[in-house]
């Protein structure tokens, strides 16, 4: 699928640069009642190629999320730059806005309207027209295993499993020329899980898209990730292939994250159907 922003781009660009960015939170302390800086990410620098899927592998509170919204032009870098297919984000947010789809567990919907009726204004904005967009969501949603009369049903009533096929969806039909998937498998079932992961496989296929993907889980980092960056306290501890960092640290990934983390992946939330 092409997109009118990025014919102009040389195919050569990176679909991501980030270049020494940090950003850090304040924080009040209880006893002393000071703010105090909580540094979320710290000097990470990274090149991702076009087509490239890329995995960030990392505990809770690692600051993988930050990274992302720092990547979405949710939130500002307090240093370094950030460039999506050339364009830096914060002198050309709106047209890097056209360019990146962020899906994230916490998606943003209008939980009384349906999952047909998201999309349909998700798409409004983004100037697909209105009937070739239904009939994509249906079929987005029918590959993805979501029964049609689910699309007819305010989203409050679906299960967070469902609701995140929807956030998917969504990030499919607008063209996702990069994809920010915050943990997109989190909270689902193992078959919905298999079917968001074909998914993901199947977009960088037939799409020209290029994929972050955030994930508890070595075993989709391994499945869907042509590199992976293994995250702690908001820094990149490592970045390679799969074979690269077992060939460097360990026999599976699971070695490779303890050897450089010093601790197991945390527990997963529960499953929910
Ligand atoms: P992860 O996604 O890896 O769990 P986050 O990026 O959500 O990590 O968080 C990284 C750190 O930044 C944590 O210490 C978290 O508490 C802090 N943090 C994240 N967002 C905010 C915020 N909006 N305000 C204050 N602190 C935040
Ligand atoms: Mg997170």
């Amino acid at each position: 699928m092409n997109h009118p922003y990025l014919e102009a781009v040389d195919s050569s660009v990176p679909a991501l640069t980030a270049s020494h960015i940090s950003k850090s939170f304040r924080e009040r302390d209880e006893d002393t009642r000071q703010w105090r800086p909580v540094p979320a990410v710290s000097d990470i620098s990274l090149t991702v190629p076009r087509g490239e899927i890329l995995g960030i592998l990392g505990p809770n509170g690692s600051g993988k999320s930050t990274l992302i919204r720092l990547m979405a032009t949710l939130l500002m870098p307090d240093e370094g730059s950030v460039s999506v297919f050339g364009y830096d984000v914060q002198q050309h947010r709106l047209k890097v806005r056209r360019l990146i789809n962020r899906v994230s567990v916490e998606a943003s919907f209008f939980k009384k309207l349906t999952a047909e009726e998201n999309l349909a204004y998700a798409t409004g904005l983004y100037g697909v027209p209105n009937r070739q967009a239904q009939v994509q969501a249906r079929d987005i949603l029918h590959r993805l295993g979501l029964p049609a009369r689910k699309l007819k049903v305010p989203l409050e009533q679906l299960s967070r499993g469902q609701q995140q096929k929807v956030a998917i969806a969504r990030a499919l039909l607008t063209s996702p020329t990069l994809m920010l998937l915050d943990e997109p498998t989190t909270g689902l079932d193992p078959k919905s899980r298999r079917e968001v992961q074909q998914f993901v496989l199947e977009v960088r296929a037939t799409h020209d898209a290029t994929i972050v993907i955030c994930t508890h889980d070595m075993a989709e980092a391994e499945r869907l990730c042509d590199r992976i960056a293994i995250m702690s306290r908001g820094r990149f501890e490592a970045l390679g292939t799969p074979r690269e960092l077992k060939n460097q640290y360990g026999r599976t990934l699971e070695d490779v994250f303890f050897a450089l983390i010093g601790e197991p992946l945390d527990e997963e939330v529960p499953v929910e159907s």
